[in-house]
């Protein structure tokens, strides 16, 4: 991305009164370098409302990198799968692991006393290794860890994980270890507890009942809405999901217009039929665009792969382990 637009996104923003986030995240963030990714953040600098994470595979991570994410307040996140061969998806241009790199980015982290979360992607190995996997992160130093069950998604075309057992007898060891040890939070599990205590208490369900349209913005200024993961992608249906571009037309205009993309009008009658048909609704709030996309070749589908690993696998397995 060059920094005009950047500039652009920034602009967008300007007028909008509520908190903002801006996640930089996509390939890897930092390789762009430190002063060129310092040119980019600097439109945002000015707008008090606008926070800023990063997610990162941490291996360019330096001193020079930690003073700046501390100066502006950034949250950290690192794609880290867990340890050794578990993390031996994630390998350098020459097909080597990148886990030390990864655990020297971590450690400078922390000799900078920066917080930092982890995302982990779990894959057929990883589900039967739920105890080692919550062990290494509790043992990491992170604030929290998020679990994502491999998808299929984007370039990623790999079958995900469809055996039930072993994927609610995953959630459930996982749970069982985080309560022997609950040092650190586990994204799935708040979730799946504030939404149970929401039920016991009668309100509604905490999450999915609004549904945030999250624009994406990709490096030439293309905006897809949605789903990240839908930069990029081809449909027959759907064209190349792009809705407008930040650098000929303004961030608002391009949003009002993107409620009436097909994709997005699919989906939300997909939403409308999960509300109506499923019973774990009130939990997940309809599901993913992406995953839907990916799995069953248009965005207005309901039940996925993904949606049962990661919504109904969880939310009983951590009714069974209470
Ligand atoms: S769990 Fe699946 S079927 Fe149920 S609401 Fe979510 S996406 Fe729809």
């Amino acid at each position: 991305m060059e920094p005009p637009v950047a500039a652009h996104v920034a602009e967008g923003l300007k007028a909008h009164e509520g908190p903002v986030s801006v996640i930089w995240h996509g390939g890897e963030p930092l390789s762009c370098g430190l002063k060129h990714f310092s040119s980019l953040h600097s439109p945002f600098a000015a707008l008090g409302h606008v926070t800023h994470s990063v997610q990162t595979n941490a291996t360019l991570i330096n001193e020079a990198w930690c003073e700046f994410f501390k100066r502006h307040a950034f949250r950290v996140g690192i794609s880290l799968d867990g340890p050794g061969d578990l993390n031996g998806n994630r390998v350098d241009k020459g097909g080597a692991t990148t886990y030390h790199k990864v655990m020297e980015g971590i450690a400078r982290l922390k000799q900078a006393g920066i917080e930092f979360h982890v995302i982990a992607v779990v894959d057929d190995r990883g589900l039967e290794r739920a105890r080692e996997l919550y062990g290494f992160f509790a043992g990491l130093g992170c604030r929290s860890l998020g679990i994502n069950i491999e998808e299929r998604e984007g370039v990623n075309t790999a079958r995900p994980p469809c055996d039930s057992h072993k994927v609610s007898g995953f959630w459930g060891e996982l749970f069982d270890a985080w309560k022997a040890n609950p040092v650190i939070k586990v994204r799935e599990f708040r979730y799946a507890l504030q939404w149970m205590s929401a039920v016991c208490r009668e309100q509604e369900g905490l999450r999915g009942l609004t549904r945030d349209i999250f624009p994406t913005v990709a490096w030439n200024g293309d905006v897809v809405v949605l789903s990240p993961e839908l930069n990029g992608a081809k449909s027959t249906r759907y064209g190349d999901f792009i809705v407008g571009n930040i650098c000929s037309e303004p961030l608002d205009d391009i949003l009002e217009r993107a409620q009436a993309a097909r994709y997005v009008r699919d989906f939300l009658s997909g939403v409308s039929r999960c509300e109506a048909e499923c019973d774990y609704f009130s939990f997940c709030g309809g599901g993913q665009a992406s995953n839907k996309f990916y799995e069953l070749g248009e965005t207005g589908g309901t039940e996925t792969i993904f949606c049962r690993n990661t919504k109904k696998r969880l939310i009983d397995s951590v009714l069974r382990n209470l």
